[in-house]
């Protein structure tokens, strides 16, 4: 796990990894098995990588397949039209010994919880993902941590498959981007991106419709949850470093208060990080009791890849999360003192430069 910061960040996928990955795929014998994995809490880019993955597979003509996640089997409320739904299976449904693993979107074996043990198990593994911090777990590595979501490489090991996108196919991967460039907004919105979004959208797909489900939908009692804990929100303009510090937490008691399940607060980093105040902002949730799934934003003065790290997560330069223990207090004191180191560091100048910040 501390590889994340400290190790120089991966290269892109060689031509050897993409034919190992074809081969992998399309050696497997008529009745081969074929297990997909995203990561716990699945975002747009898991959930969508994944099953636009699943869809294309079938068109292969791959009929022993299924696609999990580990922990609770419920799709979050934005993703339960998400074409491919039909190919989930509960993690402890999932094949144990399957002839196949593709991971997707899974930057540490740590993030496929009680389905790591597929790994050992499988005949191979593919792991599909944009990481920087990548732990460069399974057999064969199509890891580009150049890339703007995982669905950038699921498309272009569509292509080497030669299966042509479809509405179906499209629609997964065009959430999946869309997700993680922030609707095209973050800075990895490159040309790529947009020619992408642009095949994806040639198949007839509907960006209003789906921005709308996945992004400007939420049951009022969500809306409520909101103004309770953004009405909590600190802001400390001294912190990291002076660039400023911004945070809130909501408990497991709101949501229930309000009748809200636990993804409904994955959004609720958008509406604090957008303080004018702050550089770093972050989101301690209730997982348990004096358990905190923490999620850290910085505009880009604070490397947070380095808080997350150094306090048993990890992610991008730009956006990271960990998991933290005991009272909001102490969370939030553990956050201050590795923001202040990072900041020091960063001001000696040897910040890890190459993540976009891509969740
Ligand atoms: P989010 O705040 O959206 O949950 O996560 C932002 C990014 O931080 C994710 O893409 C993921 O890479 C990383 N991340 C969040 N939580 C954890 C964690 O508990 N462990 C690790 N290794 N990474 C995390
Ligand atoms: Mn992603």
């Amino acid at each position: 796990m501390l590889a994340a910061v400290s190790q120089p960040a991966p290269e892109q996928p060689t031509e050897a990894e993409w034919a190992a990955a074809v081969s992998a795929i399309t050696r497997l014998p008529a009745d081969g098995r074929i297990l997909l994995i995203c990561h716990v809490n699945p975002d747009g880019d898991a959930l969508g990588s994944m099953l636009g993955f699943g869809l294309g597979l079938r068109r292969l003509g791959v009929r022993q397949l299924q696609a999990t996640f580990p922990g609770r089997p419920e799709v979050p409320e934005p993703f339960r039209e998400m074409p491919g739904l039909d190919l989930l299976v509960p993690a402890t449904a999932a094949d144990p010994d399957p002839d196949l693993v593709i991971c997707f979107d899974v930057a540490a074996v740590s993030r496929l919880g009680d389905l790591a043990d597929r790994l050992d198990r499988a005949g191979a593994a593919i792991v599909l993902d944009h990481h920087a911090s990548n732990t460069r777990f399974g057999g064969i590595h199509l890891v580009d941590p150049d890339a703007a979501a995982t669905s950038v490489v699921v498309e272009k090991l569509l292509v080497r498959l030669g299966v042509p996108l479809d509405a179906g196919i499209a629609e997964c991967l065009y959430i999946a981007l869309a997700t993680d460039t922030g609707s095209f907004r973050f800075d990895m919105t490159t040309p790529a991106v947009h020619e992408m979004a642009a095949r994806l959208l040639a198949t007839g797909i509907r960006p209003g419709e789906i921005s709308r489900r996945i992004f400007d939908t939420r049951p009022f009692g969500a809306v409520r949850l909101y103004g309770d804990v953004l009405g909590r929100t600190q802001l400390e303009p001294s912190g990291a470093g002076g660039l400023g510090l911004v945070w809130t937490y909501a408990t497991l008691e709101d949501l229930s208060r309000h009748g809200q399940r636990p993804y409904t607060l994955e959004p609720l980093i958008d509406s604090v990080r957008c303080t004018a105040e702050a550089d770093v902002s972050c989101v301690l949730k209730q997982v348990a009791e004096g358990e905190w799934a923490v999620s850290m934003r910085s505009k880009g003065g604070t490397d947070v890849s380095r808080v997350a790290v150094a306090l048993g997560g990890g992610g991008h330069r730009l956006a990271a999360g960990f998991t933290g223990y005991g009272p909001v207090s102490e969370v939030v004191d553990a956050i201050r003192s590795e923001l202040d180191r990072a900041t020091a560091v960063a001001g000696r100048g040897d910040a890890a430069g190459r993540d976009q910040g891509q969740p």
